[in-house]
């Protein structure tokens, strides 16, 4: 690792960093992308291409973070630059319906069995935020269950997690969010079906809604139990309550119907983003007509967006969900399937501690070998050994996620040629994994 960040103080990025860092908190507009876990200096993007990113030094990278999700198809695949392009060219933004709003509204809802009618918004964190609303607006409750490690966006009153004491009595996670916002927030242990019971049972007719990631990649992934999705709709259909299962990371990537397309459980409320923007912001919440009716201005639930359903990421978004067929999600299943077993054998020939863990073609690595099945087994992991493994990796070309709780991402375009090289900085990586010292 010092070696690596050494070779980084002459740096075009390690002056960018130090320049940002002037400007801007932290030198980054989203923390994650600081390095803050791992140390060292963040790589400044100026290309994409395919499965590669070129840093502002010239280095080439096999790409594994796909901007944390949407390059489904690789960074800059012709069809979605040219779809970007042609509605650029036709103007960017003009405040009133377009007809490429309609058109990506009904791919969702033709996609996506249990989504009636769909909103359109800019980013994730407004999709669960809106959800939220209009779940308390439909039942005119105002709890609301989450999961620790559970993240979905910055909402203030989804930033409550466990892990501490301060959390474990509904109180804010993070300064600026006040007792009043999270107040409402019940945080329980994910894959626990008796502790949602029990929150269902100690509040009665409170809860509005439960919300949780349709499979966990916030915390690294962490599959739900069998059942326990299932139980979740039964206890919120029990209590008069919704479900909302958060398909911002696994919506359109896991399959062409997302995580439900897998496992089958309807929510009432289901939440999108990441894929669905083709790389722009967009993102979008859906769900049974009766609860969508609610919204403004159909109903009396407000919600808005200047930007809203913006014509060139709807375009993009169209573009990239268009050849996201069958034979895609073929292709990235394979591929995540090779890659889990080359970083699995690469990391047991070095004796390293570590479970792969996958839902779909979802996957992250834990460096611990004892199941993971919620946000305290998942911080029980070995961190000091994915610093050290995530350098050597970026060392040898290749850009994982700066934390041991990230998901890792594939696309379409990780050809042959981009899996030999990953295979070929894995040994290296691994023997720094079994050499790293707490
Ligand atoms: N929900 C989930 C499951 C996510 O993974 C994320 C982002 O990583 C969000 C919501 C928030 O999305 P955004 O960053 O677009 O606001």
């Amino acid at each position: 690792m010092d070696r690596v960040t050494q070779s980084y103080e002459a740096s075009v990025s390690q002056t960018l960093f130090a320049r940002a860092a002037r400007v801007t908190p932290g030198g980054v507009n989203s923390p994650v992308r600081a390095y803050g876990a791992v140390g060292g200096t963040p790589r400044f993007m100026v290309s994409g291409r395919g499965p590669y990113l070129t840093d502002a030094d010239g280095r080439e990278y096999v790409d594994l973070v796909c901007s944390w999700g949407p390059m489904i198809l690789g960074h800059a695949h012709p069809a979605v630059t040219e779809a970007a392009l042609a509605a650029v060219a036709r103007g960017t933004s003009f405040g009133t319906p377009t007809p490429g709003e309609v058109e990506l509204a009904e791919e969702i809802v033709g996609r996506v069995v249990p989504v009636d009618r769909v909103r359109l918004v800019s980013s994730g964190t407004e999709a669960t935020m809106s959800a939220i609303r209009l779940a308390r607006g439909f039942t005119g409750r105002a709890k609301v269950i989450k999961f620790a490690g559970c993240y979905h966006g910055h909402v203030d009153a989804l930033l409550a997690a466990a892990g501490s004491g301060v959390a474990t009595f509904g109180l804010p996670d993070t300064p600026g969010v006040t007792g009043a916002q999270a107040g409402e927030t019940v945080v329980l242990p994910y894959n626990d079906l008796p502790a949602v019971r029990a929150a269902f049972e100690a509040h009665p007719g409170e809860i509005a809604c439960v919300i949780t990631e349709a499979v966990p990649g916030n915390m690294g992934v962490v599959p739900p139990r069998e059942g326990f999705t299932q139980g979740l709709a039964d206890l919120c259909r029990e209590h008069g309550a919704l479900l909302i299962s958060d398909e911002v990371m696994t919506g359109f990537r896991v399959g062409r119907q997302g995580w439900f397309g897998i496992e089958g459980v309807v929510p009432d409320l289901i939440t999108f983003g990441k894929v669905m923007g083709g790389g722009f912001p967009a993102a979008a919440f859906g769900g049974r007509a009766e609860v969508m009716a609610q919204l403004a201005p159909e109903g009396p639930v407000y919600q808005a967006g200047t930007l809203s359903g913006n014509p060139v990421a709807v375009a993009a978004g169209l573009a990239q969900l268009r050849l996201l067929d069958d034979a895609a999600y073929a292709r990235l299943d394979a591929t995540s399937a090779e890659l889990r077993a080359l970083v699995g054998q690469a990391l047991d020939r070095e004796g390293v501690a570590h479970t792969v863990s996958a839902a779909g073609n979802m996957f992250s690595v834990f460096f611990r070998d004892e199941p993971v099945t919620d946000f305290a087994s998942a911080k029980a992991q070995e961190t000091h050994r994915f610093t050290a493994f995530f350098h050597a990796m970026l060392a040898g070309g290749v850009h994982l996620p700066p934390s041991a709780f990230e998901a890792w991402f594939v696309s379409t375009a990780h050809d042959a040629r981009a899996m030999e090289r990953i295979a070929a900085a894995l040994p290296a990586a691994a023997r720094a994994a079994a050499e790293a010292e707490a």
